[in-house]
């Protein structure tokens, strides 16, 4: 789970890390008002679920109250496109002003976890900022390691090796190390998945602060971070994407095709969208039903399905087992008639159940064909999506 800057800020600053002083706001006159308290320059940040925001004109500094207003409203209600974002971007309602810090350098510092170790990773680097990605992948001992044993935690000497590998100052040492354990505290007390200052400044004024923060959750921890619960900003989703997350259908992702796909398993799911494409097809989304799902999430789910405009036909292919076949095709029929569809639907259903599974479709009175096998079912489902082939068979 991802939260926004201005979220990821508030909790270093729980756990003790300096940030700028800023202020989340909506509206164009709420940033005239925040630079005015904050005094001097600010700089405009744009709320969203993606890096790469200076360079696409997502940070924006002001000199005065009255220029923070207007370029409050260049951003406000716009959709930004980064790097990092598919190309319609993602929507900017809400920005951060904070004070402009006069920077001396910009540094680099996170942590996540190395799956080759399956250890939280702390990484650190003096070539902070906004070029990190690369330098990365050019010069890679530009960016030192530090693997954490939990029982053992953080350690001071991980610290003192970071910390001089940075070049710091003499005087930036100790603060710098601090700020490394504090990290570490919040990303273990919070369940982080990804915890990450770029840029960690030392200002003109020699201070430490973190300029940006990014912290991931790892979902499957969620339940037990109450107060992390109702961070989520379902707006920065593919809005289909959203309302299936909303609805609890889990395992939904928008692709760009126009074939609607509901398969159990993740790997026929995948094998079914790769067997499309060789075929000149296009699926309109991954979906996994999972191995028993109830006939009200089957409903939702191919609700989720039908009700994406681009979609002109959705394909089924379930191996029924735990799952039973009958409990597949009264979902599907439940969904197609509460969708007021009248979209043609093509099923592969084999396994537990089939029988009664079949009989449900053919009294549903709802569009669908049946197909023999897993070829068939793609090629029926990419010839009505091509227009080659009418509903019914
Ligand atoms: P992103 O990583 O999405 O590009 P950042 O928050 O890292 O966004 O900002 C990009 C750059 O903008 C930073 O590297 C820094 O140079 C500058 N910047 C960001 N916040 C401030 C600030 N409060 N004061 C001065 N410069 C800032
Ligand atoms: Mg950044």
């Amino acid at each position: 789970m991802k939260i926004h800057e201005y979220q990821a800020k508030f909790l270093l600053s729980q756990y003790g890390i300096p940030v700028p002083r800023g202020q989340v706001v909506t509206e164009p006159a709420e940033a005239k008002k925040i630079a005015l308290e904050l005094g001097n320059k600010v700089v405009i940040k744009a709320q969203v679920y993606a890096g790469g925001r200076g360079k696409a004109g997502g940070i924006k500094t002001a000199n005065t109250p009255e220029e923070a207003e207007i370029r409050a409203r260049e951003l406000l209600g716009r959709r930004l496109v980064t790097q990092q974002t598919t190309p319609e971007g993602v929507p900017v309602s809400k920005i951060l002003v904070e004070e402009a810090i006069n920077i001396r350098r910009e540094l680099y510092l996170s942590i996540v976890i190395d799956r080759k170790t399956r250890l939280p990773v702390m990484m650190a680097s003096e070539a902070g900022g906004m070029e990190i990605e690369e330098i990365a992948q050019v010069s890679p001992e530009k960016v030192l390691k530090a693997y954490i044993d939990p029982p053992t935690s953080f350690q001071p000497f991980q610290g003192r090796r970071l910390a001089y590998g940075m070049n710091l100052n003499p005087e930036d040492i100790r603060p710098a190390i601090e700020l490394m354990g504090k990290l570490y505290q919040l990303f273990l007390a919070k369940d982080c998945s990804l915890a990450e200052i770029n840029p960690l400044v030392i200002t003109m004024e020699g201070k430490l602060l973190a300029l940006d923060a990014k912290l991931n959750f790892d979902d499957n921890a969620i339940f037990r971070q109450q107060d992390l619960e109702g961070l989520y900003d379902w707006e920065q989703e593919h809005p289909i994407e959203a309302r299936a997350a909303q609805l609890g259908v889990r395992n939904y992702v928008k692709l760009d095709g126009n074939i609607g796909c509901m398969v159990n398993g993740a790997g026929p799911t995948m094998s079914v969208i790769d067997l499309l494409a060789q075929m000149g097809g296009k699926a309109a989304n991954f979906y996994d039903t999972g191995p028993a799902p109830v006939p009200e999430e089957i409903a939702n789910a191919f609700k989720i399905i039908a009700d994406d405009p681009s979609v002109k036909v959705v394909l089924v292919n379930i191996f029924a087992g735990m799952g039973r076949g009958e409990r597949y095709a009264q979902g599907i029929v439940d969904g197609y008639l509460q969708s007021n569809t009248k979209l043609p639907v093509v099923v592969k259903l084999s396994g537990t159940n089939v029988e009664e599974g079949k009989r449900i479709f053919a009294e549903s009175g709802i569009n669908y064909s049946e197909a023999a096998d897993l070829h068939d079912v793609a090629q029926k489902a990419v010839e009505i999506a091509k227009g080659k082939r009418g509903g019914k068979s």
